[in-house]
């Protein structure tokens, strides 16, 4: 019989919060109920550290840090281990007996990690023990012929009532649980191989621990845009100011979300896409996707502040801000089922067939793109945004995507590669679904759009607020590019090439 100390663990990983956290209100409710003693534990999977691809990304890493030390400043004792997941759980199941609450995620790279450290746990007497946290409705969703759904609008109808009524998981006390005084056997300090630990005590403030983390993630910022093609973003772009931190913990992101629901959410629809005051009034746009990404809070909870005070059946901007966080459900759902999409187009007939510019012209455009320099001065402002803060707002995120891939002819993937290095809100599956859209190769059936930019800037940013906002003084170029009609039209032969050259008949 094994006389190991049994443990209960809390590993939190993109949950950075107290209310709604079935995983940590469990752990803590087993922890007091079996009398075990509770550790909450953050792992940092060097794999995203180091490789240049699947990198978190400098704007994140400094982000990460932040809220890392805030939530873990809120427990009595909380470990930050640096090391393989499997190692991570190596090391501690040589000295205790493990129940591993966790949060499931649907990425690919979290499900696959969650895999091994499950069968690891299995066969030397731990357990892992999930919740589905970042997809609220059930991912198993079919149609009444049975099918997958593969369009937005019915799988909102289809989902609607399940996602109004999901239930919210009570806030946690931090406080009444019985820690893990100190480990027997401690893990060394440092890098190295194996595992490294960073310790902290409890009397530092959330400022000097999050520098402490920070310095030990800060490595160079490099982006594998292809397997021959690679970027140095710290010489392409310098570092990022990331002026724009709108909140780093669940009380601040929190309140801002209730700022929104009683001062904005009744012109949304209508607001919504209008840089221009995007520009002048911080954003008619909620900006809690930061917070969506790491959990600072839930669209569970979201959705119970919305319908505590507004009725989305009376009012259509109620309900179509409801219907944005049924698309991010939406993608995930996709994503959970069709995980190539990170790497493939969602319609066959674009799978393999589009002749996109390759070469040094293609790479130099890139660069060009990323740096805010096309000289299509609304795409050139929203990249200046995405540099400086980590964060584009939503209609610029579609106007650059499409000048990127039908303007420039550059695949959809280089963007997506770009905006995973960069985005503080990254979110595998919305932004995968948001470059395939741009790209017209995804899931919605449209015909192929293409962005006209200069009509997209008067529309949506009339009074050029926007581009004045994000443009640097001395911006001085006058010809995009490549001119947009001409570009107009190799785009279209483009996509008919694609679509004559399909193996299949369409
Ligand atoms: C090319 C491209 C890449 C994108 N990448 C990401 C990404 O990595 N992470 C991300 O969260 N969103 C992504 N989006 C979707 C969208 O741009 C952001 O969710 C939105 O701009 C976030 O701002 P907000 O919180 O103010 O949104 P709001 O308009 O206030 O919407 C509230 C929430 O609804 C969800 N939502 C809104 N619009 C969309 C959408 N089109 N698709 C999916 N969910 C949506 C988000 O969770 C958002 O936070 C991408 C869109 C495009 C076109």
């Amino acid at each position: 019989m094994s006389t190991k100390e049994k443990l209960t663990i809390y590993w939190c990983r993109r949950d950075f919060r107290l209310l709604d956290n079935p995983a940590l209100y469990y752990a803590i409710e087993d922890s007091n109920k079996n009398n075990t003693k509770l550790l909450p534990i953050f792992i940092l999977d060097p794999k995203l550290l180091e490789e240049d691809r699947w990198n978190i990304g400098y704007p994140r890493r400094r982000y990460l840090a932040q809220i890392l030390a805030d939530f873990a400043l809120q427990f009595k004792k909380f470990e930050i281990l640096v090391g393989n997941p499997v190692d991570v759980f190596h090391k501690l199941t040589q000295e205790y007996k493990v129940k591993v609450y966790v949060n499931s995620d649907i990425e690919p790279y979290s499900r696959k990690r969650d895999a091994e450290v499950s069968q690891f746990l299995d066969k030397n007497n731990g357990k892992i023990i999930s919740f589905a946290d970042q997809l609220s409705v059930d991912k198993d969703t079919v149609s009444g012929t049975g099918t997958r759904y593969g369009v937005f609008s019915p799988f909102r109808k289809k989902v609607w009532d399940e996602f109004i009524q999901a239930p919210v998981v009570p806030k946690v006390d931090t406080a009444k649980c019985e820690y893990l005084e100190g480990t027997k056997n401690p893990y060394y300090e440092g890098g190295g191989s194996g595992v490294a630990k960073i310790k902290f005590d409890s009397g530092l403030s959330v400022e000097d621990l999050a520098n402490k983390i920070f310095t030990i993630i800060d490595t160079n910022w490099n982006l594998r845009v292809t397997d021959d093609f690679k970027i140095n973003l710290d010489e392409v772009l310098g570092r990022p100011k990331i002026t724009n931190i709108w909140y780093s913990n669940e009380k601040e992101a929190l309140s801002r979300f209730r700022d929104f629901n009683d001062n904005k959410i009744l012109n949304y629809k209508s607001h919504r896409d209008n840089l221009g005051a995007d520009a002048v009034d911080q954003g008619q746009t909620s900006r809690i996707s930061v917070a969506l990404k790491w959990g600072l809070v839930s669209t569970r909870t979201l959705k119970e502040i919305v319908i505590g005070k507004h009725d989305p059946k009376k009012s259509n901007d109620v309900f179509h801000f409801i219907s944005e966080l049924i698309w991010r459900e939406f993608y995930r759902y996709e994503l959970f089922h069709l995980p190539h999409l990170l790497n493939t187009e969602y319609q066959a007939k674009y799978q393999n067939t589009i002749q996109w510019k390759r070469g040094s012209e293609a790479q130099d455009w890139f660069i060009k793109w990323i740096q805010g320099k096309t000289g299509y001065r609304v795409v050139d402002a929203a990249m200046h945004q995405i540099a400086n803060e980590g964060w584009m707002h939503n209609r610029s995120r579609m106007i650059v995507a499409s000048i990127l891939t039908k303007n420039l002819g550059i695949d959809w993937r280089w963007g997506q590669e770009y905006f995973r290095s960069i985005l503080l809100d990254l979110d595998e599956a919305s932004n995968n679904g948001g470059w395939q859209w741009a790209a017209s190769v995804g899931a919605d059936p449209k015909p192929i759009r293409i962005f006209n930019p200069y009509t997209q800037a008067e529309k949506y940013d009339n009074k050029g607020l926007y581009q004045a906002k994000h443009l640097p003084a001395d911006y001085n170029i006058q010809e995009p590019l490549i001119e947009h009609k001409k570009a107009r039209e190799e785009a279209l032969q483009r996509y008919k090439y694609a679509k004559e050259n399909s193996v299949r008949d369409y």
